[in-house]
């Protein structure tokens, strides 16, 4: 199933869903399950370095991650080529070529990526790029800033060599094309246009990095950008603490800046599955939440290579490299039987 369905059958797994003794059960122990499942991926007596999570079902993402630090790669050349695999892969609507594209059919990109020491790179945006992460890196690198936007951030590609070309595919122009007949702008509602890659890995020295690169929200207004690119937001990296990235509606990560929540829960001593499990409290607690209309998920992992994820709603899941193994993990979640 196409993740942007994961979604939609999330809410409506989610909505569905009554109370009833039979559905209790197999929540319980699906529960049982999917902890018992964490536990054994956090077991502290097996080696945990180098390990890939990011979210969602990109075993090939992952698998180049992995692959770049055991040919020697550093942890941040990792994190950039392992989200490349999805940018440039035109068959995921929300990310790099093949993205939707905003309400006035221009695909627009927003990406931001992390280093060991903390340094941070991020564009917002952009059009006719596909590999935003890799300008992300750039501006880190060679700029004295952290974002650019727009027009700008695409000026600086062509000027480090990166190339022009039509993002809009166009099976992405024809899903367009059919939304224009209404045109019902529901954000909130149309959980199933929400997802992009988040990446955190640990190399075989203890250093951490992350990279998190999105088209957003389909058919958003022109000019929006979510909190992929966003430092706290999407994505962020502490080396002494550890790092969490975000998927989902992204202005709810925000107002919560989720991915800084998760890493200095971390820091207060909390595993990173309790740490997103708080961050995701913290949405669904806020006076007149909707959260039964959206999906927001968290990865994270710690300097210890213990890691954690969970969401609002089910389908969410992550993959994992872990020990030479890459899998698809699902993540526990918080709407079981309401
Ligand atoms: N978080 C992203 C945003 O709101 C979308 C996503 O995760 O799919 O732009």
């Amino acid at each position: 199933m196409k993740r942007r369905k994961f979604i939609q059958s999330a809410a409506l797994t989610g909505l569905g869903l009554t109370v009833g003794s039979a559905l209790t059960a197999c929540a319980e122990d699906k529960k049982t399950t999917e902890k018992a499942a964490l536990a054994s991926t956090n077991d502290a007596t097996k080696p945990v370095r180098p390990l890939v999570i990011a979210t969602w079902n990109t075993p090939l993402a992952v698998e180049t991650a992995a692959k770049v630090m055991q040919d020697g790669g550093t942890v941040l050349d990792a994190v950039e080529q392992g989200c490349r695999v999805e940018e440039a892969n035109e068959k995921g609507q929300s990310v790099g070529k093949g993205g939707l594209p905003d309400r006035d059919g221009n695909v627009t990109l927003d990406a931001c990526i992390m280093n060991k020491q903390g340094d941070y790179g991020a564009v917002l945006g952009v059009q006719n790029i596909m590999h935003v992460i890799s300008l992300a890196r750039k501006v880190m690198e060679d700029t004295p800033h952290v974002m650019l936007v727009g027009k700008g951030a695409e000026k600086f590609a062509y000027e480090k060599g990166f190339k022009k070309e039509n993002l809009l595919t166009e099976d992405s122009r024809k899903a367009w094309e059919e939304w224009k007949v209404k045109s019902e702008y529901k954000p909130i509602i149309n959980i199933e246009n929400h997802d992009t890659i988040g990446m955190l890995a640990i190399d075989k020295d203890g250093d951490i990095s992350g990279a998190c690169t999105t088209s957003g929200l389909a058919y958003k207004m022109a000019g929006r950008v979510g909190d992929s690119p966003i430092i706290g937001g999407g994505l962020f990296v502490d080396n002494e603490i550890g790092g969490a990235s975000a998927t989902g509606l992204g202005e709810e990560v925000l107002k919560t800046v989720g991915s800084f929540l998760i890493v200095e829960l971390m820091r207060q001593g909390k595993s990173p599955q309790e740490a997103c499990e708080e961050a995701i409290r913290r949405i669904v607690s806020k006076p007149n939440s909707d959260y039964k209309n959206f999906q927001v998920g968290y990865i994270a992992v710690n300097k210890k290579g213990e890691t954690g994820a969970y969401s609002i709603h089910e389908h969410f899941s992550y993959n994992l490299y872990k020990e030479g193994e890459n899998k698809n993990i699902k993540s526990d979640f918080y709407i079981k039987t309401k």
